[in-house]
C-alpha cells in the first residue's frame, strides 16, 4: 500500500476510541476471589464463574470506587444511579452466556481529557461515558494441537470502558490519548496501564469524510493493537485502506478489522454487530449503584496528586525547566524514582539530568520500565551526592554510573575501588599549583595582565601533574588567589 499522507489528501478522518481498562483489585468483580495473574489455569474460580445455576453475583465496592476516581480525573458527571445490564451473547470461555455491563445508564458520562500533541499544544477529546464490566475468560488456542483450552481465571475480571466522542483526528493523537489514559490510570493506581500483558486495551473506530464534510462517515473498528506504535500504525493504515477504497469506487463497510502487526494490515474479522443485537437488559440479579454524597466526597478527598499539578510543582518547588518537568511526570513510576533519588539534594537539575539522559536511556535500550530498573533511587542518590559534592568529576561519575548498572556495590564503593575520588586536600594541591605557575613565568605575567582566559592552561596544568584526581573547581580558586595576590 503506498503510504499517501492523509494531510495531502481532500479526506478527513474521524476516531473515536474504546479503551478498556484492567482495574488492580485484589478481587473479581462480582465473586469473592483472587485476580491475581499467573495463577495455575482454572484456580481462582467460584460456582458463579463457572455460571452454575444459583449463584448469584455481588458488587465489589472498590471496582465502584476505582471507576468513580476515573470518572473525577477526567472531568466526568458520576451518575448518583446507575445500573448493570446483561450483554447477551456467546463465547465458550464465557459460561453464563452474557457479560455484565451497564448499558444506557452508565455510571460516568460526559467528561473530556486533554491530551499533548507533538508540537507542544493540547487537545481536547470529550468523552462520551466510562462505565463497569466484567472480562471473559481466555481461549488458548496454541498448547494442545488438537483441542483449544479454556481458562476460567480471567472471567468476571472487573474492567471499565471508557468511550470517546469521534473528536480524534490522527493516528498520533490517537496514540497521544491512549498515552494520556494510561498516565491518568496510573496516577489513580487503579490500572498498571501495561498494554503488552492486556491491562490496556484499545478498540480504534476508524471513517474518513471528505473535508469539510460535517456528517460522520461508516466506520470500522479495530481491534487487537498491543502497543502505542500499533494504535497509529493500524490507524494509519485504515484511514489509507478507506481513502483508495472510496477513491476506487468502493464503500466503505461497517465492520470489525484485526490489526495484524507481523504483516502490518488490517483484516475482516466479522461485519459489526449493533447495540440491539446484543439483547441487553436489566441485570434482575444485581440492585442499583446508588453513590451517596458522602461517598462521593471520600473519594475526591483520596485522589492523588494528578500529573499535571505534579509538573508544575516540579517547576515551582525544584526550579526544573518546564520540558524536564513534563518528561519526568509523565510517568508516575519515574516521577516517584527522581523524587527519591533526589531527596534532599541541593540541586534538582543534577538528579533531572542523569535520570532524563542516563536512565531514560537504558530503559529505552533494554526496553523495560522504571520499576525493572537495576540502580534504586537511593543508589542513584549517593552518585550524585558525590558529584554534587566535589567528590567525584562528571566523567567518573559516567563510569561509576556504568558500572552501577553491572554491580549492587554503591557508588563510594566504586569510586575507591576505581580510584576516582577527587582530591581536594588543599595540602596536596597547594605544592602542585606553586610549581605550575613557577614553571610558566610568561603565562603568569600574560594573566596579570589581564588575559583571564589563561586559566584554563593553568589548571590543565595542574590536572596533569596530579593524574586527573584534583578537584577543579578547587584548583581554579587556587591559582586564582595565588596568581592574584603575587
Ligand atoms: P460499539 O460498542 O458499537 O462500538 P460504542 O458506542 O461503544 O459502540 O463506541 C462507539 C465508538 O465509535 C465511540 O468511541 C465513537 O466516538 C466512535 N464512533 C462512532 N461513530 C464513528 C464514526 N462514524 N467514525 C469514527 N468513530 C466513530
Ligand atoms: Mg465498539
Amino acid at each position: 500500500m503506498s503510504s499517501l499522507a492523509v494531510t495531502d489528501t481532500a479526506w478527513e478522518a474521524v476516531i473515536g476510541l474504546e479503551v478498556h481498562a484492567q482495574l488492580s483489585t485484589k478481587s473479581k468483580a462480582f465473586a469473592p476471589v483472587s485476580i491475581e495473574y499467573g495463577a495455575a489455569p482454572n484456580t481462582n474460580v467460584t460456582p458463579l464463574c463457572l455460571g452454575h445455576p444459583g449463584t448469584l453475583p455481588v458488587l465489589n465496592e472498590n471496582l465502584v470506587r476505582y471507576i468513580v476516581k476515573m470518572g473525577l480525573a477526567t472531568n466526568c458527571n458520576i451518575a448518583r444511579k446507575s445500573i448493570f445490564a446483561r450483554k447477551n451473547y456467546f463465547y465458550p470461555d464465557m459460561p453464563k452466556g452474557y457479560q455484565i455491563s451497564q448499558f444506557d445508564t452508565p455510571i460516568c458520562y460526559g467528561g473530556h481529557l486533554d491530551i499533548r500533541l507533538e508540537d507542544g499544544t493540547t487537545k481536547r477529546v470529550n468523552l462520551t461515558r466510562i462505565h463497569m464490566e466484567e472480562d471473559a475468560g481466555k481461549s488458548i488456542h496454541d498448547q494442545d494441537p488438537h483441542n483449544t483450552l479454556i481458562d476460567l481465571n480471567r472471567s468476571g475480571t472487573p474492567l471499565i470502558e471508557i468511550v470517546s466522542e469521534p473528536d480524534i483526528r490522527t493516528p498520533q493523537e490517537a496514540s497521544a490519548y491512549m498515552v494520556r489514559i494510561r498516565q491518568i490510570v496510573q496516577y489513580l493506581e487503579i490500572c498498571d496501564g501495561n498494554m503488552e500483558e492486556g491491562s490496556l486495551r484499545c478498540d480504534a473506530n476508524v471513517s474518513i469524510r471528505p473535508k469539510g464534510e460535517t456528517k460522520l462517515g461508516t466506520r470500522t473498528e479495530l481491534k487487537n493493537m498491543n502497543s502505542f506504535r500499533n494504535v497509529e500504525r493500524a490507524i494509519q493504515y485504515e484511514i489509507e485502506r478507506q481513502i483508495q477504497l472510496v477513491e476506487n469506487g468502493g464503500t466503505v463497510v461497517q465492520q470489525t478489522r484485526l490489526w495484524d502487526a507481523n504483516r502490518m494490515e488490517t483484516r475482516q474479522m466479522r461485519s459489526k454487530e449493533e447495540a440491539h443485537d446484543y439483547r441487553y437488559f436489566p441485570d434482575p440479579d444485581l440492585p442499583p449503584v446508588i453513590i451517596t454524597e458522602e461517598f462521593l466526597k471520600d473519594i475526591e478527598a483520596s485522589l492523588p496528586e494528578m500529573p499535571d499539578v505534579r509538573k508544575d510543582r516540579f517547576v515551582n518547588e525544584y526550579k526544573l525547566p518546564e520540558k524536564d518537568a513534563q518528561i519526568l511526570t509523565e510517568n508516575k513510576y519515574l516521577a516517584d524514582f527522581f523524587e527519591n533519588a533526589l531527596n534532599g539534594i541541593d540541586n534538582p537539575k543534577a538528579v533531572s539530568n542523569i535520570v532524563i539522559t542516563e536512565v531514560r536511556r537504558v530503559l529505552n535500550e533494554e526496553n523495560i520500565g522504571i520499576e525493572e530498573f537495576r540502580i534504586s533511587p537511593e543508589r542513584l542518590h549517593e552518585l550524585v551526592s558525590l558529584r554534587e559534592g566535589d567528590k567525584i568529576s562528571s566523567s567518573a561519575m559516567q563510569t561509576i554510573f556504568n558500572e552501577m548498572l553491572e554491580s549492587d556495590k554503591s557508588a563510594s564503593d566504586i569510586a575507591k575501588e576505581k580510584n576516582l575520588l577527587q582530591v581536594s586536600d588543599t595540602g596536596f594541591l597547594e605544592p602542585l599549583v606553586e610549581q605550575v605557575i613557577a614553571d610558566n613565568p610568561d603565562e603568569s605575567a600574560r594573566y596579570r595582565e589581564g588575559k583571564k582566559g589563561l586559566m584554563g592552561f593553568f589548571v590543565g596544568q595542574v590536572m596533569k601533574q596530579s593524574k586527573g584526581k584534583a578537584n577543579p573547581q578547587l584548583v581554579t580558586k587556587m591559582v586564582q588567589s595565588k596568581l592574584d595576590s603575587e
